[in-house]
């Protein structure tokens, strides 16, 4: 077989696949959709997109059904309260794309006529749109010609050539032998074919390459290790770093505020704390916002991409003349929905059970 002969047999074989076997997800069209005459909606496809940026479909989902739900176009999205998105997107993790997320809703609203551009030159330009999700969405939203390669397409490719070079090093090799095998044609139904082969057969730990339709061509299954791709540089450790969060409470209501715009968690809403260190923890004085007898609530740890961290929670009841000039208090029944990130909402869960048990 030549080469070009078996990069469409690869094609043919992968879209004959997801015509059987493909995913149904809540924002995508399949081919019987399509012929009942159900169009894209970019709207509904950009917002799937962004949210399962680093984000699994299960936990995506209820996120986009209530985001669609609140903002069905998105010009209502673009003319919420920042505050409101903010809050609507906490437990997604990654807040920097819900601050783009807002501001991308604002271009396409207020700049582009609530339009979303058609071309992935023109996506590509949208905040928060990188390489991969423009070629996303220019396939699902506009069947236009793309070549989508995220982590699980990485992962599927690398073993299909078992690709001796490590990741990242690896990344522009897989980019030009996956856009070889992408489909011009049915550019929609290859974006979705590709993706759902690498997340659902070509898992990372147990590929089920007895259904898998690149069986017979597949490298690293004939060397009889598929696992063993795609070849990785040793990880290194992360960091720990520590700090201190002051859950604050006044007659049933709890001091919540929101964190500067830039860094991590930004503009999302946050206890009272001081600086995280990786020298150890701080001294709690330097982050107390008033002297008091504070309590301990425990500790509390989140993994983020970069680091661990280590949240000592301290708890005490606010003096009358504690009158912060920025954040609010929220009601202590409304902890779940106030609209903490996964961190400060395990710390204020922390505080709020030395609160009730109080030692
Ligand atoms: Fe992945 Fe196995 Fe298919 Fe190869 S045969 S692409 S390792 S699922």
């Amino acid at each position: 077989m030549s080469a070009v002969d078996k990069v469409e047999d690869l094609r043919a074989r992968l879209l004959a696949w997801y015509d059987r076997e493909g995913r149904s997800l809540p924002w995508r069209i399949r081919p019987d959709d399509r012929a009942a005459g159900v169009v894209p909606d970019p709207y509904a496809i950009w917002l799937s997109e962004i949210m399962l940026q680093q984000t699994t479909v299960p936990h995506a989902t209820p996120y986009w059904h209530d985001f669609l739900a609140r903002w069905p176009r998105v010009e209502d999205l673009a003319k919420a309260p920042r505050e409101d998105v903010m809050a609507a997107w906490a437990g997604l993790g990654y807040y920097a794309r819900a601050r783009n997320l807002y501001a991308c809703a604002q271009v396409v609203a207020f700049d582009l006529g609530g339009v979303f551009p058609d071309t992935i030159e023109g996506l590509r330009a949208l905040p928060g749109v990188g390489e991969y999700t423009s070629h996303a969405i220019a396939a699902a939203a506009f069947n236009r010609p793309a070549n989508v390669v995220d982590g699980n397409v990485e992962r599927a490719i690398s073993r299909l050539y078992a690709l001796d070079t490590p990741l990242p090093k690896s990344k522009p090799e897989i980019r030009a032998l996956a856009g070889e095998i992408a489909d011009p044609v049915r550019a929609h139904d290859y974006a979705q074919a590709i993706m759902d082969l690498g997340a659902t057969v070509c898992s990372p730990k147990s590929p089920s390459c007895g259904i898998c339709p690149w069986q017979s061509a597949c490298q690293a299954y004939a060397l009889g290790q598929p696992t063993a791709y795609p070849k990785k540089l040793p990880k290194k450790a992360k960091p720990q770093r520590y700090g201190h969060v002051f859950f604050i409470h006044r007659e049933g209501t709890f001091y919540v505020r929101a964190r500067p715009d830039q860094g991590l968690l930004g503009g999302m809403l946050e206890l009272p704390g001081g600086v995280w260190s990786e020298q150890g923890l701080p001294a709690r004085i330097e982050a107390e916002p008033f002297a008091a007898d504070w309590q301990a609530g425990g500790v509390v740890t989140h993994v983020f991409t970069h680091f661990t961290l280590q949240l000592q929670v301290w708890c005490a009841m606010a003096p009358k003349d504690y009158r912060p000039n920025a954040g609010h208090w929220a009601d202590l029944k409304a902890l779940k929905t106030v609209g903490l990130p996964s961190v400060m909402a395990k710390a204020a869960k922390a505080g709020l059970k030395a609160l009730s048990h109080p030692v």
